[in-house]
């Protein structure tokens, strides 16, 4: 069996990898990924029904207790956990430099930062990786423009240089700060979602 990859400019944000696998004399096999090569310098995430499948503040009951650096489980003996691809993507920012800030409407904040603290990206409290967390009702470009000023980084918003995944529609209206935004339709965020959040960030921000 033989294999090679073959690195395809793409465009400005992505590569795409092709890789083939030879399974018999005549019969070759391949499939293609793309690998994501621009960020922005800020990535926004919403919480619930975002990072995870649940509303902290009507789905979740105190006292929350670690199973382990994955799980909790509530007081009504519910498990809770982030959504499967949330740890690689934090990370993968985190690698790149990228910084991360949470901004969510939830009643109860307390709730959501207990959360962050006990789920684990690798041997950290997925808290750690955020910059700055939001709170509070009403639209979020407070949330953002709030994190811009604590985070010296209003003049990256200007630039287009922010991004918000969120699962709620209405949230769009942070287009008009210029933070690009990112639909989640199916109420979570996954690897495909993410990565097309990222690439329609790139051509949007050209054309600002
Ligand atoms: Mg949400």
């Amino acid at each position: 069996m033989q294999c090679r990859c073959e690195n395809v400019r793409h465009n400005s944000s992505t590569h795409k990898i092709i890789h083939f696998t030879r399974i018999d004399n005549d019969k070759v096999a391949f499939f293609i990924h793309t690998m994501l090569t621009e960020y922005p310098k800020v990535v926004v995430f919403d919480l619930d029904y975002t990072l995870w499948p649940f509303w902290c503040d009507t789905h979740v009951y105190m006292p929350i207790k670690p199973l382990n650096k994955h799980e909790a489980i509530d007081r009504s003996g519910t498990k809770l956990s982030l959504f499967p691809d949330v740890g690689s993507i934090v990370k993968e920012l985190h690698q790149n430099g990228v910084t991360l800030v949470a901004a969510s409407r939830t009643a109860t904040p307390r709730v959501a930062q207990e959360l962050l603290s006990i789920f684990h990206v690798d041997d950290q409290p997925i808290i750690k990786y955020f910059s700055s967390l939001q709170w509070g009702q009403g639209s979020k470009i407070h949330h953002i423009r709030r994190a811009a000023k604590q985070l010296n980084l209003e003049a990256e918003l200007e630039e287009g240089e922010f991004i918000l995944f969120d699962d709620e529609g209405r949230n769009r209206d942070v287009e008009k700060i210029n933070c690009k935004f990112e639909y989640l339709i199916n109420e979570r965020l996954d690897r495909e979602d993410f990565e097309r959040g990222i690439r329609a960030w790139a051509s949007w921000k050209k054309e600002l």
